[in-house]
């Protein structure tokens, strides 16, 4: 009953993925969720991230942003990074992703989801079929209460993490040890 929201890998940040070995194993797209997968929620992108992307396409990765925030928040974040994007996306419809795929040109196996939301990104990317890997959200500084809807995500992660069959479904992708 919960498998619906269970990702294919779970990762402390976008940094912490091996987006290499994704890309030998035949991935060719990536569909990230914005706010609070790749900077804190409504704030511009950083230099970090801006480097992760330019890597991304040097390793040859065909990207897109898929936020249900609006063309005003992502022209903020864009500056400084070559990528396609879907605003005000509805996500967790379906529509969404399937929109996602077809403008990244590949069907659903070549494609990995990334997002921080288990009920958002996670369950939406799961239902088209593309493989998820959940991200863990970007507190904002001084955060202490997270809401209450975290905790029950995180309730949903326990069991994912003890139905082993679900967990690194797609090979050994995490970079252990390294800074978040
Ligand atoms: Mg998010």
């Amino acid at each position: 009953m919960l498998e619906k929201y269970y990702p294919y890998e779970y990762a402390r940040s976008v940094f912490a993925i091996d987006y290499k070995r994704l890309y030998e194993q035949g991935y060719r797209g990536l569909i990230f969720d914005l706010d609070n997968t790749l900077v804190h929620h409504g704030e511009p992108s950083t230099e970090r991230v801006d480097k992760l992307f330019a890597y991304l396409n040097r390793l040859g990765f065909k990207t897109i942003l898929l936020t249900n925030n609006d063309e005003e928040r992502v022209q903020l974040f864009i500056k400084n990074i070559d990528t396609d994007y879907i605003c005000d996306a509805d996500k967790p419809d379906l529509k969404a992703y399937l929109e996602a795929l077809k403008r990244l040109g590949l069907p659903k196996e070549k494609a990995v989801s990334l997002g921080d939301q288990m009920f958002i990104d996670i369950i939406g990317a799961n239902r088209v079929g593309i493989p998820t890997v959940l991200v863990h959200y970007i507190k904002a500084p001084g955060e202490v209460w997270p809401g209450f809807k975290r905790y029950i995500e995180m309730a949903v992660l326990v069991t994912y993490f003890l139905r082993r069959k679900y967990t690194h479904r797609l090979g050994n992708i995490i970079k252990r040890g390294k800074r978040k």
